[in-house]
């Protein structure tokens, strides 16, 4: 009795150590889909944060931006500068970038900074190029003189862009970026970005 149990605790501990040895393998084939799992719910995470720019990084995001030191920013022709610096607007279907529809990508004309993606850009036919989403970090909003719109601005140099309205049902984003051509500078898919400008305070 006593050898056949010791023979049973034997085989019952061989039975263990088969059963534990073979348990590795299995842990590893269920990894993937507990970390897809974990993918999901990070996913669904980043949706909820901030849904256009985790689902779509950019490689021309102002943070892969090169930048340069100066004294100064880009010299602004007086057209250039009654509308990034004193705020005014270019008469609708003017501008030089309106209907354009290459790829590229759209930066700001006094300071180089990237500003919007052609992917963002849309027909609104108001008469102005029109974003349904600017590059991350690129925009700053600000309550505009008139008491109603919100004033759109360059993050890095405060030159005036154009307004920005919500609500208007164009896109999926449910946003209009209207800004004035003459604010930025269309740089072509495949050339390079020139450094944005930061002051030298
Ligand atoms: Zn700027």
């Amino acid at each position: 009795m006593r050898t056949e149990s010791t023979q049973v605790a034997v085989l019952a501990a061989l039975a263990l150590a088969l059963a534990s040895a073979c348990t590795p393998p299995s842990g590893r084939d269920q990894a993937p889909a507990l970390s897809l799992a974990a993918q999901d719910s990070r996913e669904a995470a980043a949706h909820d944060d901030a849904p256009a720019p985790s689902a779509f990084p950019t490689p021309t995001s102002p943070a892969a931006q090169a930048t340069q030191m100066a004294d100064s920013y880009n010299p602004l022709n007086p057209t250039e500068a009654r509308v990034l610096v004193h705020k005014g607007t270019e008469r609708a279907f003017t501008g030089e970038y309106t209907d354009n529809k290459q790829p590229g990508t759209y930066i700001c004309r006094q300071c180089n900074l990237a500003l919007y993606r052609s992917a963002d850009k849309f027909e609104s036919n108001c008469g102005w190029p029109s974003f349904d989403d600017e590059l991350p970090g690129a925009v700053r909003r600000a309550p505009d003189a008139d008491g109603r719109r919100v004033e759109i601005l360059c993050s890095n140099c405060d030159g005036h862009l154009g307004h920005v309205f919500v609500g208007e049902r164009f896109t999926e984003k449910n946003t209009r970026h209207c800004v004035n051509s003459i604010s930025m500078r269309f740089v072509p898919e495949g050339e390079p970005l020139p450094n944005a400008i930061l002051l030298r305070r």
